[in-house]
């Protein structure tokens, strides 16, 4: 049944002209919409083609019975009140309009305004009953809404890894939302928007989307703190715009994960599902959702803290690299690993040349600068997987597994002459000064243990110190 404010719909069905044509006036003239069929098939295919709220059915027809029309009637009208009338009421007859579900069962003659009482009555109940289902449906729904949110409460304090948490919350979204696509973006150190997780989207546009704060819908949102409905992208005043190709629906949501006045990132919904207006998101669903993104926002601050502190106890502060503690744990697991299957492995250590100099001209925190800065040369040299090491002091390791000796000594070079090429600040205006590094790389040989592997590489950083520095020595083995 569906809630309108049109009048209700009788289908009255009689085979007697006086009965049929009678009725239909008066009910008409009481606000009614009524059509009429005076046979049982006539009934049949009107009765399956539209909607009734009510039927109106003389058991006795020319040709079927009147309780199979109201058997076909309610394949596509379930809910339909029906009052069926007979003018030889027997048991059998009452029978079958019981199993057919009949609403009332009235006898010939009747008084019209017993029949009208028994619309009246047979409507009034009908709505109750969808009011009663909606309600239902509604406190369902919420139920559902409410598990969710419980649910990403508990996660808030169980899960701790960034990625997890980030791929949890925007399934949950995507779940109770009846969303297809689902973003959870966080801003980085470079003031951008990136992707942390998402459902929906191609796992190259996850990987590449950068998005600048300001930036319509989600930088903007991520910039003025403030949620965002479109319910379609074509019309909407602040937002519009012809096309957007990665959706298929043109309603959206975009929600800042806020801890206070502090915007950590944002969540985007797309392509609800659904029919018609069903795929524009609810006032109720942005609602929905600003809740979950006040859980979520507390619970991504908290696995981002615990994902510093783990840093913290691996990485060494002034560098970011790996601290001397890592390497060491580290080095043995790769040297196991590597006995195991027989890859390559190769280590790089190398020194800054003259830095006591450099510290005694310019100063300890000028000589930091000098040490921060050859980290980045470091990272922006080795791959991923390569676990590039502060081994102490002025003194870098870099372990590079699946590496031959050659193909070490490449990224060495490579990291020696970056060096060579920059001019470091001083701190005394204008004047900058040239560093070099020397270095010494060996590959782990079979029966070498990881203190030999350290020593032979250390070894040849000593053989290029004492050849001239500015140099990077191989330990052939
Ligand atoms: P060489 O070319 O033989 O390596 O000479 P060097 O002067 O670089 O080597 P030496 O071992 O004599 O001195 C290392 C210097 O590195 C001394 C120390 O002040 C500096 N150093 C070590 N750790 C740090 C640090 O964290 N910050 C700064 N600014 N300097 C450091
Ligand atoms: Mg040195
Ligand atoms: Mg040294």
């Amino acid at each position: 049944m569906e809630e309108t404010n049109a009048p209700a719909k009788i289908l009255l069905v009689d085979d007697e002209p006086v009965i049929r044509e009678t009725l239909c006036a008066i009910l008409k003239e009481d606000g009614y919409q009524v059509l009429t069929a005076s046979t049982g098939r006539e009934a049949i295919s009107v009765g399956r083609e539209e909607f009734f709220d009510v039927a109106i059915i003389d058991l006795k027809l020319p040709d079927v019975e009147g309780t199979y029309v109201l058997h076909c009637i309610k394949e596509t009208n379930p809910t339909i009140c029906s009052i069926l009338i007979t003018a030889y009421p027997t048991t059998e007859s009452a029978i079958r309009a019981i199993q057919e579900e009949a609403y009332e069962y009235i006898t010939k003659p009747f008084d019209i305004s017993h029949v009208k009482l028994v619309i009246k009555r047979g409507l009034e109940e009908r709505k109750l009953e969808y009011e009663n289902n909606l309600l239902l449906s509604n406190l369902k729904s919420e139920k559902e809404k409410l598990e969710t949110m419980l649910q990403i409460g508990r996660a808030m304090s169980s899960i701790l890894n960034l990625e997890e948490l980030a791929r949890f919350i925007v399934t949950k979204i995507t779940d109770v939302l009846r969303a297809r696509v689902c973003s959870l973006m966080l801003i980085d150190d470079d003031d951008a928007l990136v992707i942390k997780a998402a459902v929906g989207l191609e796992p190259g546009v996850v990987k590449d989307t950068r998005m600048k704060l300001g930036q319509p819908i989600s930088g903007w949102v991520a910039q003025q703190g403030d949620p965002v409905r479109v319910t379609d992208i074509e019309k909407d005043m602040q937002f519009g715009r012809t096309s957007l190709p990665k959706y298929e629906t043109k309603s959206l949501l975009c929600i800042p994960l806020k801890i206070k006045d502090r915007i950590l990132g944002v969540i985007n919904v797309a392509d609800k599902s659904g029919p018609g207006k069903n795929n524009v998101f609810s006032e109720e669903d942005l609602g929905f959702l600003g809740i979950i993104c006040n859980y979520a926002a507390i619970a991504v601050e908290n696995a981002l803290l615990y994902g510093e502190v783990k840093n913290l106890a691996i990485t060494d502060g002034l560098t970011t690299l790996f601290n001397h503690q890592y390497f060491q744990t580290h080095l043995s697991v790769e040297v196991a690993r590597v006995q195991r299957y027989a890859h390559p492995l190769s280590l790089i250590m190398f020194d800054i040349d003259s830095f006591k100099a450099f510290n005694d001209t310019y100063g300890h925190p000028m000589g930091d600068g000098v040490l921060s800065q050859i980290a980045k040369i470091v990272k922006k040299n080795v791959r991923q997987v390569d676990i590039a090491c502060r081994y102490g002091g002025e003194e870098f390791a870099i372990i590079l597994p699946e590496t031959k000796l050659n193909e070490a000594v490449v990224v060495a070079e490579k990291i020696r002459k970056s060096v060579e090429e920059v001019a470091f600040v001083t701190g005394q205006n204008t004047t900058k000064k040239k560093m070099t590094i020397s270095g010494g790389v060996a590959q782990l040989a079979s029966g070498m243990t990881k203190e030999d592997l350290v020593r032979a590489a250390d070894n040849s950083l000593y053989e290029a110190k004492s050849s001239g520095k500015n140099k990077i020595c191989v330990h052939s083995v």
